[in-house]
């Protein structure tokens, strides 16, 4: 089985690119160039010399030796939390407005929920000079305000999606509209695994750094560069394609994709996508999503917005449906939980996005001194409010 993107966009039964005729043009422009531009050398010159002098790459492998005691195995902690902007996002932003530019773009737009991603977009548009608008739900612009601000203090145009539920789901229908009405000068960064052909492949292809890493930070520890587990969290999945991209072959590497289940899975509020969701097509693919007989999407619930979004990227789809993937799903309160365990027991506070994946070693079997790699994949400063309503 592979589970590479095939030659139309597809992961088995997930994936493809399932767009509205305005669309194409665009679409057909990144599809045939995306691949070129990511293997010239021009493009990697400028791509690893940013990740390592701007994004601050690579990024620590460290060995959580009281988390290790605590669980009885050896875990390892990838650092993406220490990333310039505080998560992951900004490997796959770096990359995306140099293959823009390589298309002759002038104007870059972008859609996001916690602003993690609208962060990371309006950085590297301030670095690279380019226009940016950034679309985000009016209800996250709300609850989501000090990254509303860096985003303004970068110079970027927030504007606000007041349909539907007002959210991230919004907000991707607003940046898919503008880019219809602006095709030529116009390139829509996405800011996960998600959307159409070749959305979740270049996405995909610039977060695997993450996992290029962890393979020779490994063996340069370890002595062994494939780990029994690799854990991340999922939202639309770019983090955890990046960590899992270099093991996807190794068949002995488990991955483990943790899921928001939000109040509780059979609350009705709730992200977990992979056991509530079932086959559709969202934002220009079909992938695993949760929705009703009629097909009306479900409105997604979790205490964090990054991981607060109706689908899946259609890798992670693929990879669960065939068992290559293991998911598990973690209520707010599990997550809560696991981020002020974190931050007493080895000093880092994590997002909440990321207390996911923590909270999933209590759900985990593994044998003792198994070595997992749990992907930081950001920082918690911007979810210290939310925790401020949990501390005693
Ligand atoms: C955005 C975000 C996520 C969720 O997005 P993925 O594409 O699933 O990685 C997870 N963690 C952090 C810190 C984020 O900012």
């Amino acid at each position: 089985m592979t589970f590479n993107v095939n030659e139309e966009g597809f992961y088995g039964a997930f994936g493809g690119a399932f767009i509205p005729e305005m669309l194409y043009p665009n679409i057909e422009t990144l599809r045939s160039n995306y691949l070129n531009i990511i293997q010239s050398d021009s493009f990697q010159t400028e791509y690893q010399y940013l990740l390592k002098q701007y994004v601050g790459r690579p990024t620590p492998l460290y060995f959580a030796e009281r988390l290790s005691n605590e669980f009885k195995a050896k875990i390892y902690l990838k650092r993406e939390d220490l990333c310039h902007t505080g998560a992951h996002k900004v490997n796959n932003t770096i990359g995306q407005i140099l293959i823009a530019k390589k298309l002759g773009k002038k104007r870059i737009i972008a859609e996001t929920g916690a602003g993690q991603h609208g962060v990371a977009t309006a950085t590297v548009c301030a670095l690279m000079g380019l226009n940016c608008i950034v679309y985000m739900g009016s209800v996250d612009i709300e609850r989501q305000a000090p990254n509303v601000a860096r985003m303004k203090m970068l110079g970027a145009e927030v504007r606000p999606a007041t349909s539907g539920s007002q959210t991230l789901k919004d907000a991707t229908n607003e940046a898919i509209r503008d880019w219809i009405a602006n095709p030529a000068d116009t390139h829509y960064i996405i800011g996960s695994v998600v959307g159409p052909h070749p959305y979740p492949d270049m996405v995909t292809r610039l977060q695997a750094i993450i996992s290029e890493e962890i393979r020779w930070q490994l063996k340069e520890q370890t002595g062994k560069e494939t780990p029994d587990a690799v854990i991340a969290c999922v939202g639309g999945g770019s983090n955890a394609a990046g960590a899992y991209y270099h093991f996807l072959e190794e068949e002995k590497t488990r991955l483990i994709a943790v899921e928001a289940a939000g109040h509780g899975i059979d609350s009705g509020e709730s992200a977990a996508t992979s056991v509530l969701g079932s086959k559709g097509i969202i934002h220009g693919s079909r992938t695993l999503l949760m929705q009703d007989e009629d097909g009306q999407i479900i409105e997604p619930y979790s205490i964090s917005a990054g991981l607060d979004y109706p689908g899946i990227g259609p890798l992670h789809a693929h990879l669960i449906r065939s068992k290559r993937a293991e998911a598990i799903s973690i209520t707010d309160q599990e997550a809560i939980d696991a981020a002020f365990h974190l931050s007493r027991i080895e000093g880092i506070i994590p997002a909440l996005e990321t207390a996911h994946a923590f909270a999933a070693l209590h759900k985990m079997k593994f044998n003792q001194d198994d070595c997992l790699v749990i992907n930081l994949s950001g920082r918690g400063d911007k979810d210290l409010g939310t925790y401020q309503k949990f501390m005693k």
